[in-house]
């Protein structure tokens, strides 16, 4: 293939092949050293933030609106076994269901929120003061969190490095990192998808609702981690997925996980530690 002028996020090498390539002129390349999966070029930033708009939001804000708080109470749950209260960062709180039941529950609440409508909703509607940009530029002093939290957030930016050790900066020593990321080998989910529509999952189109940049893998995730100071404490399936027929695809694929290890589920979620 032509040359690609760029570098690997993660292992820095330029050595690359493509996953995909029917989206000029964005190709989605896999970087043959470490196995990072992103979309080369990045589509424009600013008009991606444009692009999570009300539109985005409005069903998550009003039709699925229960369904998500269940989702969100369950994820909460799991983290209130391993942490007692304290600071709390959400990084990319979208619609603020989050922050807002974390509140409600004795957490001292912070976020973030690339997208301008979102941090607006959050703070006129629920009265969250949220910083709107990225985490870098919020200037947080040092050691500020007991916990940073970032649900499906670092597969849309530019730099997950840079945010990994921004976080890293701003967590107490010790403190707690939760991130989820949809996993790149899904495996179980792309041969229903294909099963279904007779045709392969694709990792991008221009057309999407959700605009990924990056697609981890258990193994990219847990090195980006270690790179930036972090242990990885517990890599398991996300429960994210709302819609019915998915949920039970992701159900499958954990059960199939909890009995072989082999994490081919929809999603992960992995607990780290600031070392
Ligand atoms: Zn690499």
């Amino acid at each position: 293939m032509k040359p690609v002028e760029a570098s690997c996020n993660l292992c820095g090498k330029n050595s690359f092949k493509v996953r995909e390539d029917d989206e000029t002129p964005f190709r989605v390349l896999e970087c043959l050293n470490c196995g990072l999966v992103f979309v080369h070029p990045f589509p424009d930033i600013d008009k991606l933030a444009v692009h999570y708009g009300e539109d985005y939001y409005r069903d998550w804000i009003y039709q699925q609106k229960n369904t998500r708080i269940r989702m969100w109470k369950g994820r909460l749950n799991k983290l209130e076994k391993r942490r007692q209260r304290g600071d709390l960062l959400d990084v990319g709180c979208g619609d603020g269901a989050f922050l807002k039941l974390a509140g409600e529950r004795g957490w001292e609440i912070s976020g973030t929120e690339h997208s301008s409508y979102a941090a607006n909703y959050v703070s006129e509607a629920l009265g969250i003061p949220i910083f709107c940009g990225e985490v870098f530029a919020a200037g947080y002093p040092d050691n500020s969190f007991d916990v940073v939290t970032m649900w499906h957030v670092l597969e849309h930016v530019t730099d997950p490095g840079r945010y990994l050790r921004e976080i890293h900066r701003i967590l107490k020593p010790s403190g707690l990192l939760l991130v989820a990321v949809p996993n790149v080998n899904d495996y179980i989910m792309q041969a229903a998808y294909r099963l279904v529509k007779k045709r392969p999952l694709k990792l991008f189109s221009k057309d999407d609702r959700e605009i990924h940049l990056y697609h981890f893998s258990d193994e990219t995730l847990k090195n980006y981690l270690v790179k930036t100071g972090f242990e990885c404490l517990k890599i398991s399936p996300d429960y994210g997925i709302t819609e019915y027929s998915k949920k039970m695809i992701n159900f499958i694929a954990a059960a199939f996980y909890y009995t072989t290890g082999f994490r081919i589920f929809n999603a992960l979620e992995v607990y780290a530690t600031r070392i």
